[in-house]
């Protein structure tokens, strides 16, 4: 069906209590698609600088992303500088810097308007919404941002989740668009701004989705070597909007099927700094934790 994703692709600076990287690849996009690329044909749209290195592009090509929406302009590449302490559950944000994004005028390829499937990742929603408008008809369109847009552009975050199906969010940023303590409530509060299925990420927790006819929640894979958990919430989302998209059949039964995915995926992201396990992980790798996530969960009913 394809998968198309807008979003940041970055140069990240992030410290965590096990180490730092320097200017490594990251962006909301990046990390999306990646992981994404294991299940579906995905089309990238963003913008890089002029000193965004070749190098970072054929990783994406080496995992068959179609980059022709991948524009380089003139200036530098959108950076991220972040921190976590102990609690690896929250990242501080230390410093952002927009650059080429801030001047971003998304124009799609004619061969990406009519993807069924659409994930408009984390960054302006204002670009967000340009892309949605060039697309014919998506089959469902997913949506994630953070407090950088909660706090400077929400009647524009809003108008954009207007014409959204599924909403992925952290706990925190849940809490702070809906105004609302309580996740059950806050979930109500941002259906009613439009998308009718909010999956909220807890980080290792694991995730809660909701519905009106239904919640979902699914645990965190136990990971012994959690390194840098940048890029997860992407990470999750890429497993999850490529698995809706292989499958071309949104029920209820998928949906929580593509989150269990998601959590894989996730699960792997966070095992290295930047996108390092993404460049030697396998297919059947993901089989296998898929399977040990089963037995995670599985219980006997006397
Ligand atoms: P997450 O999956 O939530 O850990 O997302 C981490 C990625 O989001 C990093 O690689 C950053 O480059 C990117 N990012 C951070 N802040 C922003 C922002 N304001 N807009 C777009 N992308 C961002």
């Amino acid at each position: 069906m394809g998968l198309l994703v807008v979003g940041s692709v970055a140069f990240d600076s992030v410290e965590t209590p096990f180490g730092k990287a320097k200017d490594v690849l990251g962006g909301s996009a990046t990390y999306f698609s990646t992981a994404a690329s294991y299940f579906t044909d995905v089309r990238l749209v963003a913008v890089v600088g002029r000193d965004f290195p070749e190098k970072h592009i054929n990783f994406l090509k080496k995992k068959k992303i179609d980059v022709r929406g991948l524009q380089k302009a003139k200036g530098k590449t959108f950076r991220w500088k972040g921190k976590y302490d102990f609690d690896l559950n929250q990242a501080q944000t230390l410093d952002t810097q927009l650059n080429v994004f801030a001047s971003f005028n998304p124009k799609l390829p004619e061969a990406y308007k009519d993807t069924g499937y659409v994930f408009l990742a984390n960054i302006d929603p204002v670009l967000q919404l340009e892309v949605l408008r060039q697309v014919k008809r998506p089959k469902l369109v997913a949506c994630d941002t953070m407090n950088f847009w909660i706090e400077r552009k929400l009647k524009e975050l809003k108008k954009t989740l207007k014409f959204v199906d599924i909403l992925t969010i952290n706990e925190a940023e849940a809490r702070e668009l809906s105004k609302e303590s309580n996740l059950v409530k806050a979930a109500r509060r941002i259906m009613s701004y439009g998308p009718e299925i909010i999956i909220i990420k807890r980080g290792e927790y694991g995730a809660l989705m909701f519905s009106d006819s239904s919640v979902f929640s699914a645990p965190a894979y136990p990971i012994e070597s959690v390194f840098d958990p940048t890029g997860a919430g992407d990470s999750f989302a890429g497993g999850f909007m490529g698995y809706l998209s292989s499958v071309d059949n949104i029920t209820d039964a998928n949906i929580r099927q593509a989150i269990i995915v998601g959590s894989v995926m996730a699960s792997f992201d966070v095992e290295d700094f930047s996108l390092n396990r993404f460049k030697k992980l396998t297919t059947v790798e993901i089989e296998n934790r898929y399977d040990e996530f089963k037995q995670l969960t599985y219980f006997d009913d006397l």
